[in-house]
């Protein structure tokens, strides 16, 4: 029997995954904000714990300062102040709130943002108002200009608002693996798109679209921007202001861990206040609200994209994380996130490609939002046996495997396991 190890099936690979959990470890050691994952409620205890969770892309974990507020709210302003936190706080939070992510996330001036209903809902309120509005100024802008690769909520979203407006859907057909990019968008508007919307982070690829250059070769035709940064509110700076983008919807239940449904946020680029009018007129959007008069008038400002009574409980969770996001940073978060992401496509092109494991997420760092996929033809059934072994990434068809590191709660360790574990799996299928 051969006594060299490189001889010995598994001996190599045992060895370089050793050296990624020291890797791991040493990145963890050197991570700038480690200690904000001790901010989080712990996944469990013993047997059941969660080893690994890479899917805080789709549901961030919940910070132990929000079970704390949460209680609060039951027991004192709802509990307690009853009916009269209304008028305390709860009729200005969607809008006190917003300008908080205004200002933390989206780079956004006061009395621009609002907290809304769910993203679908918000998505179809200021995409209508978009579209209505351009129609309004110009009766020949009927085209819509969005790409396949977009989360299905946007595209049916918008295909709907086509067949209410008479518009045409105009696509642009991306690289899977990349996105969008600014010559594809020169290409399709024209005088006659009302709005371009797209992701600023795509959420399968990952693609980090360049929306200066975008909002500005849209301007230059007369069409709006509307930018969806579900996955990439809370881990990217935005600059909505700075890049003249028109109108942002943006996920509160990922990256900003507002808890299960937590209701989406909405920028509105103070321009357009007066031009748009959204389509579900309610009476908390009305200019007089509790004059309940006999027709409708928007209220000034952002208010008038607000339709009835916001959802308090699944809103108070949201700023706990924008707090954190602004004590931690905006520049170390995206520092941490680049440094995650790398680890895992470098882990992949060192430990996994040999068992046919690809990256298909860009590779270029600043066109990388904070996940990675990797494909493989078995991928479907591998996240079914790591999520049996309480390691939980994201199943994305047709073969992806997605892998969301959250900043502020995710450990290189973390990603090692999980990708420890995607190789066992591999080699015991060899
Ligand atoms: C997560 C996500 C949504 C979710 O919409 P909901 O109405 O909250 O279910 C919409 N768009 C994008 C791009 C997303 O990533």
């Amino acid at each position: 029997m051969s006594t060299d190890p490189q001889d010995r099936p598994g001996r190599t690979e045992l060895h370089h995954l050793h050296e990624l959990h020291e890797r791991a470890a040493e990145l963890d050691a050197a991570d700038e904000i480690a200690w904000t994952r001790d901010r989080f409620v712990p996944m469990g205890a013993g047997e059941s714990a969660v080893r690994a969770y890479l899917d805080g892309n789709s549901l961030g974990r919940p910070l132990r300062a929000t079970q704390r507020r949460i209680n609060d709210l039951i027991e004192s302003a709802w509990g307690t102040r009853l009916i009269r936190s209304w008028d305390e706080e709860w009729m200005e939070l969607p809008l006190t709130l917003g300008d908080r992510i205004g200002a933390v996330v989206l780079g956004a001036a006061p009395g621009q943002t609002f907290i809304g209903d769910s993203t679908t809902v918000m998505l179809y309120k200021l995409l209508r108002a978009a579209v209505a509005g351009a129609l309004t100024s110009d009766p020949r802008r009927t085209s819509i200009v969005l790409d396949t690769e977009n989360f299905p909520t946007d595209r049916y979203v918008a295909e709907g608002i086509a067949a209410e407006t008479g518009s045409r859907l105009v696509w642009i057909e991306p690289d899977p693996s990349t996105g969008v990019i600014p010559e594809q968008v020169a290409a399709v508007v024209t005088e006659q798109t009302s709005v371009v919307l797209l992701s600023h982070v795509a959420y399968k690829s990952a693609w980090v679209a360049d929306l200066a250059a975008i909002t500005e070769i849209a301007h230059d035709v007369g069409a709006l921007v509307l930018s969806d940064t579900c996955h990439s509110g809370g881990v990217l700076r935005e600059d909505v202001d700075a890049t003249g983008i028109d109108i942002a919807v943006g996920c509160s239940y990922k990256f900003l861990n507002g808890g299960p449904g937590a209701p989406a946020y909405g920028y509105v680029a103070a321009r357009h206040h007066d031009r748009l009018r959204q389509p579900i007129q309610g009476w908390m959007g009305h200019a007089e609200p509790f004059v309940m008069g006999p027709g409708y008038r928007p209220s000034p400002g952002m208010r008038r994209f607000i339709s009835g009574t916001p959802p308090i409980l699944g809103m108070v969770g949201i700023a706990d994380t924008v707090d954190l996001i602004e004590e931690a940073g905006l520049d170390r978060i995206r520092a941490k996130s680049t440094a995650l992401t790398r680890f895992v496509i470098t882990a992949v092109d060192t430990h996994l490609a040999r068992h046919g494991v690809r990256v298909v997420s860009p590779r270029e760092d600043a066109r990388r939002g904070a996940h990675v996929t990797i494909a493989h033809p078995d991928s479907r059934s591998i996240c079914a046996q790591l999520w049996s072994r309480d390691i939980i990434p994201d199943f994305r068809e047709p073969d992806g495997i997605r892998l969301g590191l959250a900043p502020l709660s995710t450990s290189f360790a973390e990603v090692a396991i999980a990708l420890t574990e995607i190789d066992d799996l591999l080699r015991r299928r060899r």
